[in-house]
């Protein structure tokens, strides 16, 4: 955090009708609430949703992990990193946190240790980044067999192409070949979980089953355990696309604030901020916010998208500088010093749109994700 310039708000109501929304199209979910719970507070996230009667998280590190042990979480907890400090597979152990075992390096480390601990597997079946393939099955099983201190719960696989509908192919063969490894695995570890859908996945599952028929009779666990992050936090995978409607029920929990540090006149020529990227074509009323890349406000957005303010939205003109940028609020004449301005999100009137996450990577070049985490950093307040 470095100041208070922009002020987070997270609507906790919000993400209990995201999560009841999602827990109704499936047997179960593993929210994942790595990086901070996308920036909305790992541990006060865990919380809310422990209490809607989450059983399983997914986090990042290990140390998220233990965080969240200390906080008094009790739900199953798997690191989606697995190892990543000397000490990880003693806290793992120790917290009861599952590690997600992607390499026969990784479970050398974890065996190493010597301590009995539950852990998670994580199968590639096309990400292409970590994780055993169907051809290293034979093999780990025998590997886990020789360690019998550690208990494989869970096989895991993550989705590359599941928010597009051009990709539909890649993840039938996905999860073709990741209930082969489930079968595999199953045969030495006939308890054994499996958990397949990202977001976008469990929003489309029964489009995939529709398209692919035989799906289902492949993949019947598909939808025992899904894995939603961006779509818990209320960003629809699928907005733009054919299937938007699938996901179009859950609500944006982040919203950001900033407040207006001087308003001033432009004079016609004047130009503004570093380099003098703008010049006012006409006489403007300019605000200036206590928003900057520094606070997650990105620089992309330098000329280019909106803040919502006094009914209206206002552009950003000018470079964003590092803990302030500059709108144009000729549209909002009352506007003054201390007024706030919504970065993301907006007031609670019909008279505008409030900013969503997405649009707003769009303005910037990025995706919703990278939104809500670079905001996220900031001061957070907690509603009802
Ligand atoms: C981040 C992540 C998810 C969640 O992805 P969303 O697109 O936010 O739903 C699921 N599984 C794994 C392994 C991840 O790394």
């Amino acid at each position: 955090m470095i100041n208070d310039g922009v002020k987070i708000l997270i609507h906790t109501d919000r993400l209990r009708h995201n999560a009841r929304c999602l827990k109704a199209r499936c047997r179960g979910i593993m929210p994942v609430i790595k990086a901070d719970a996308y920036g909305h507070g790992l541990e006060e996230t865990a919380a809310i949703l422990e209490s809607e009667g989450t059983g399983w998280f997914a986090i990042g590190a290990v140390d998220e992990g233990v965080r969240l042990r200390k906080a008094g979480v009790k739900a199953n907890i798997v690191a989606l990193l697995g190892l990543l400090q000397p000490e990880d597979a003693m806290l793992a152990a120790e917290y009861k946190i599952m590690p997600l075992i992607h390499s026969f390096a990784v479970l050398k480390q974890m065996a190493d240790c010597g301590r009995p601990a539950d852990i998670a597997i994580k199968c590639n079946t096309g990400m292409n980044r970590l994780g055993f393939t169907l051809e290293d099955m034979p093999k780990l099983t025998e590997t886990l067999q020789s360690f019998p201190f550690l208990r494989p719960q869970i096989a895991i696989t993550h989705l590359a192409c599941a928010d597009e509908e051009a990709g539909d192919q890649v993840t039938l063969w996905q999860i073709n070949t990741f209930s082969s490894c489930v079968s595999s695995l199953r045969t030495t570890f006939p308890a054994m979980k499996a958990s397949c859908l990202n977001s976008p996945g469990l929003l489309s599952w029964p489009q995939y089953c529709r398209k692919f028929p035989e799906l289902e009779a492949a993949a019947p666990f598909a939808l025992e355990l899904t894995r939603p992050g961006i779509v818990l936090y209320g960003e629809n995978p699928l907005a733009g696309t054919d299937r938007e409607k699938l996901g179009s029920d859950v609500l944006p929990v982040m919203e950001a604030q900033t407040s207006v540090l001087a308003v001033y006149t432009l004079q016609q020529g004047d130009s503004v901020s570093y380099g003098h990227t703008y010049t006012a074509p006409s006489p403007r009323r300019v605000a200036i916010i206590a928003a900057g890349y520094a606070e997650g406000f990105s620089r992309a957005l330098s000329n280019k998208g909106f803040v919502c303010l006094k009914g209206g939205r206002a552009p950003i003109i000018g470079r964003v500088c590092m803990q302030m940028s500059l709108i144009d609020v000729t549209e909002q004449p009352d506007t003054t010093r201390g007024d706030t301005v919504w970065i993301l999100g907006g007031p609670d009137t019909s008279a505008v749109q409030p900013i969503t996450a997405r649009e707003m990577a769009g303005w910037a070049g990025t995706i919703s994700y990278e939104v809500l985490c670079s905001l996220g950093r900031n001061r957070r307040i907690f509603l009802p």
